[in-house]
């Protein structure tokens, strides 16, 4: 197997001019990336103002669909990090209510909704009814007599993403839908995230779990609308009016965002030590790519040990 040449570290001012001046674009994963939980990386505000001075564009890709995209803008304002519009921020739960308009799902139809709130939200604003979510119904002791268990027959899709509140009534009733009609309910998937960082140094369940859980258990695929789905990509790319030659995607975790940048954005990814991926990851995968599938998409272009990084070299 050929592997493409080792990364390259950003660590002298040289390496970082480079990347700045190469790319007029960014894009930005956010767990791991911009903060950890409710707190900033070291550096990051400095460095977007830099890029608002020098007059770089950038946009903001997570897989995390728990929030909406007005929900962040606040989440970006609190960390100060100001001036962030929802025009500039794809969270998975926006992506999966745009894949249900490309289905031609008609407006005002009932969507099921397993996940956290952003899922309803945005499934809401785009002009559908959501359903489940966050039903107090759901979270009642389990009775198989539960009305939630009976199908309604005017959900025309069901969007799977992370929630913490996973139990037995949400698995038992989602379920439902998956089989319902042959399994011809459209089954659409928010991300295949296996984890993500959180503070306190913790790595916890991701939307992926949930997704591959219900995936399971009603034995079917299901649509993948985070990252790394190109057509993800295509739709942001073409929204922003980016060049993809121009662009850098800039992420923590190299079997979504690093695949994301290389398949997408012919190789323009950078991957940033400050979330889940650890410098000993990234040196198994380069001295192990046999145990990986598509190896090559996941080895980044670029690493730096956070955004913070650049601010320090550029000074
Ligand atoms: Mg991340």
């Amino acid at each position: 197997m050929t592997i493409k040449a080792n990364p390259t570290f950003i660590s002298t001012k040289d390496t970082a001019d480079h990347i700045l001046s190469k790319y007029d674009n960014f894009l930005f994963d956010c767990d791991g990336v911009i903060w950890l939980d409710e707190d900033l990386i070291p550096g990051v505000a400095e460095f977007i103002e830099w890029l608002k001075k020098n007059n770089k564009k950038f946009a903001f890709v997570t897989n995390n669909s728990s929030k909406s995209r007005n929900t962040y803008i606040s989440k970006f304002e609190k960390l100060g990090i100001p001036g962030i519009t929802k025009e500039m921020i794809y969270p998975t739960c926006y992506s999966a209510s745009l894949e249900l308009k490309r289905l031609n799902i008609p407006l005002g139809s009932k969507i099921w909704v397993l996940g956290d709130e952003g899922i309803e939200q945005e499934v809401l604003e785009m002009g559908y009814v959501p359903v489940g979510g966050n039903d107090p119904l759901l979270d009642k002791e389990w009775n198989i007599n539960n009305p939630i268990l009976q199908i309604d027959p005017q959900v025309k899709a069901v969007v799977v993403g992370s929630t913490k509140l996973f139990n037995y009534n949400r698995i038992a009733s989602t379920l439902q839908y998956l089989l319902h009609d042959n399994k011809s309910i459209p089954f659409i998937g928010c991300n295949i995230d296996r984890t993500y960082p959180a503070g306190n140094g913790l790595i916890l369940p991701a939307g992926g779990s949930v997704v591959n859980y219900m995936s399971y258990t009603a034995h079917r695929d299901f649509i993948d609308v985070g990252k790394p789905s190109k057509q993800f990509l295509d739709i942001i790319l073409e929204d922003q009016g980016f060049d993809k030659s121009k662009t850098l995607m800039v992420g923590d975790t190299m079997y979504t965002d690093i695949k994301f940048g290389n398949d997408g954005l012919d190789g323009n990814s950078l991957l940033v030590l400050s979330g889940g991926t650890k410098f000993p990851d990234l040196e198994h995968l380069l001295q192990n790519p046999h145990e990986y599938e598509n190896p090559e998409s996941m080895i980044p272009t670029f690493v730096a040990e956070s955004l913070g990084t650049f601010i320090d070299l550029i000074g």
